[in-house]
Formats: C-alpha cells, structure tokens, sequence
C-alpha cells in the first residue's frame, strides 16, 4: 500500500501520520457507515415504493407529457423526505435556481422574506436583492428581513418573535454554514427552530436550504416540520453522477406553485421531457448515502489532521456533523494554496493543472479554487477553495470515494510540506505525541 501511495507522490512519513491519525478515527467512520446504511435503505425503501422500473429510465422529448420516469423519480424523492410532492428535474439547473423558484413562486407583491439564521449564501443576496439587481424579489415589492445569530452561534429567539409580522409570508433556513463561519444547524436545531416559529405564526412557510446536508444525518429537516426543503443535484442528493438539476420537496400547495412558476401559469408539474437524463438522476440517488458517507469521512480525516499539526479547523476533529464542508485556517497565503495544489494534484480529472489565485467576479480578493471534477462546478466531488486574505482558511468538501478523500488530504499535506508550511518534523513528533 505505501508503495502504491508512494508512487502517487506521498512520502513515507506523509502516509504514515495518516495512518496514525485514522487508527483514533475508527468508532467515527462506524457511526457514518452505520447512518450511510440507514440512508441506502430509506432510499431503496422509496424507491421499490414507487415500484421503479426499467421504463422509468427511457428518454422523453418535446412537452414530456405523461413523463411516468420524471412523475416516479419525483414520487422518489417525496417518498424519501417524507413529504406530499416533489420537483426534481434537469430545467432546475443548480441549486441557486432551485431556492429561487421556492421563494419566487410563493411569495407575492407585499409578502416579507425572514431569515433568522443570518446571512444567507452569496448568491441569494441577489436573488432576496439585499445586493440589488435585475429580476430580484425586490424589484417585485417583496420586502426581506434578517435576524443574526447570537455571538454563541445560539438562535435570538426574542429578535426573531420581533421580526414576525403580519406580513412574513416565508421563513428561509439555511442548514449548512456555507463559506461563513457559524455553526452549521443540526436537524433538530431546525426542528426548534421551525416550531417556535409555527408557534408564533402557524401558517408562515418554513423553507429550509438544505445544499451539502442531505444524507448526513437518518432525518431530514422535513422530518421536523419544514415546508419546503430544496437543494441541488450536483451535491449530495445527485450522487455525483447527475450533471445537473435541483429539487424542491415539500407540502403539495408548495409544490404546485413552485411548478407553476418553474414551467408556466396552467402548465406546472406536467411538462419537462427528461432528455435521456433520468438514469443517472436515479442511480446518483441511489448511490448518494454512501457517497455522503465517503465525504464525511473525508472531512473528519482532515479536521483531524490539520487540528493535531496546529492548524485552526471548523468544524474541530470531534464535532458532529450536519454537512460535509471543512474549513482549515492556515494563516498564510502559501497554506491556502499549497493545500489546494495538494487537491489538485490527487485529482482523476485535470490532474496536471496548478491552480493559481485570480480575482474573481463578485470577489474582493482573489480566490485560488481546485476541482479536478467529472462534472464542471460538482462540489460533491472533491474540491477546495479559498480566498487569498485574511484568516487563509480554505474550505473544502466532497470526494466521491473515501479513498480519494484520503489521497487528496495526503497530497495536500505533501504539498504544504514541499511548501515548508509543515515542517516534516512536525509529522513525526505529533505522531509520537499520540
Ligand atoms: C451551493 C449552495 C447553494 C447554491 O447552489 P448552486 O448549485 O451552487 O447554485 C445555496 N446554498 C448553499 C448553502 C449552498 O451550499
């Protein structure tokens, strides 16, 4: 094995702090296999539920009427989050448009958006218009209101009963942490969360932005009274091999608007031809609980790593986890990067590419990003990315197989050696510290 590793380019002492750390990590990767068994069965569940069949598979064109592949792939995904309907479909193209189907499609001229999580991820400033822009639910006179997190990471329930009024229409929740640095939600603090809300105002719709979580824990926020749960398919839920599409699962009423919006006035859920894509949507799903698991592991491997050589990481190397986003702050622009070097370089895609910093639309610094990824943009698939400023944290996620997890983190520890950011006495000294 260490010849094989060695000759991918990872020294002995590399893969032997490896080894040293996973010997202590074994009671974690049994608790994620144990729930990634849990998840493969639910969606077997949903799936023979449905009565899934080969025809399900066959390509539709033109209006996609009648489309029994796309109407029991959704039925799937209902089945599985336990909801009444759901929209999963190729015309949703990620995640972004996903979420903003959901809010557009149910608020109306007057409403108020509330977010009691804080800020939500960057590309829904644009779509809320808390930046301004075209086509924003601002320029449609729906008002947005925000209430942060306390300094502990902790919900300011009294803000949030402040906030309510007579015109909030809709609560969005962001599970995962995105690239900030609050905790990420378990499902039961949603689940807090959701009913204290409903206990103010029982009819607000409760959406939850659930990009990166799925899979992660054996309940999903639906589970704990969300509307409308919504994610994209080149993350979890698509198993890495959908190469495109969102959802949105949730109550029927919910549904029915976001089709309708999604499609046309009259035309909603019917129309949609599926163009070949369904396999993959359905074996991706299919795969997804392990391929969550993988990922997860990838992302304890490093916390634990990076935590034992100094390095501050988020979450740390025993938190429990509700997504599959790592965060390691490095301090340095050389951290940043040559750990991305390391993803880049263990990638099966575009191996042989170095990835270098460049100032990037939107962004105030430039970002330096690693993806050597089936398909473009997939952040289920191991990838890295970190703007060049201060704190130099690098968040990274995703890897299809544990194994290439694990080679990527070995490589980037490869890298930051070479780069001289860890010294190679460090790797054995923590060792013998353990
Ligand atoms: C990725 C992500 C989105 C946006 O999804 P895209 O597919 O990139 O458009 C929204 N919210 C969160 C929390 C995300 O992680």
């Amino acid at each position: 094995m260490e010849q094989m590793y060695e000759a991918l380019g990872i020294s002995k002492e590399v893969y032997t702090f490896g080894e040293e750390i996973l010997k202590e990590l074994k009671e974690r990767f049994e608790q994620i296999d144990e729930i990634a068994e849990y998840n493969q069965m639910k969606v077997i569940k949903a799936m023979q539920e449905n009565r899934v069949a080969e025809n399900h598979f066959a390509a539709t064109t033109g209006y996609g009427y009648n489309d029994s592949g796309r109407e029991t792939l959704e039925a799937v995904y209902a089945s599985c989050f336990h909801t009444e309907a759901a929209l999963v479909r190729p015309q949703i193209t990620c995640g972004t448009h996903a979420l903003a189907v959901a809010l557009s499609a149910n608020l109306r001229p007057g409403d108020e958006l509330l977010s009691p999580v804080g800020k939500p991820y960057d590309t829904l400033e644009e779509v809320i218009g808390i930046r301004d822009s075209m086509g924003s639910l601002k320029e449609y006179g729906i008002t947005y209101r925000q209430v942060d997190l306390l300094e502990d990471g902790s919900f300011d329930y009294p803000g949030i009963r402040q906030a309510l009024n007579d015109r909030t229409k809709l609560v969005t929740i962001q599970r995962s942490k995105g690239y900030q640095t609050r905790p990420t939600l378990s499902v039961a603090r949603i689940g807090e969360l959701i009913s204290f809300i409903k206990s103010i105002k029982p009819d607000v719709i409760c959406m939850v932005d659930n990009c990166y979580g799925e899979f992660v824990e054996t309940v999903e926020p639906s589970d704990v009274g969300a509307d409308m749960v919504v994610g994209s398919l080149i993350k979890n839920p698509g198993g890495g091999l959908a190469p495109i599409g969102g959802y949105i699962c949730g109550r029927k009423d919910c549904i029915d608007q976001c089709a309708y919006r999604l499609s046309a006035p009259g035309l909603g859920q019917e129309v949609g031809a599926n163009l070949g894509i369904l396999p993959s949507f359905y074996q991706g799903f299919f795969l997804a609980p392990t391929v969550v698991a993988g990922a997860l592991k990838g992302a304890i491997f490093a916390a634990n790593i990076y935590e034992r050589l100094g390095f501050k990481v988020v979450p740390n190397g025993r938190e429990s986890r509700h997504d599959i986003i790592q965060a390691v702050e490095f301090g340095t622009p050389e951290g940043v990067i040559g750990f991305c070097e390391g993803i880049q370089a263990a990638a099966p895609v575009d191996s042989y590419v170095t990835p270098e910093p460049w100032d990037m639309p939107g962004y105030d610094a430039p970002v330096i990003m690693a993806a050597g990824a089936f398909v473009q943009g997939s952040s289920i698939e191991l990838s890295a990315d970190g703007p060049i400023k201060p704190p130099y944290a690098v968040y990274f996620q995703g890897g299809l197989t544990w194994y290439h997890a694990k080679l990527g983190i070995l490589m980037s520890l490869q890298r930051l050696t070479k780069r001289g950011v860890i010294k190679p006495q460090n790797l054995t000294n923590s060792c013998r510290h353990s």
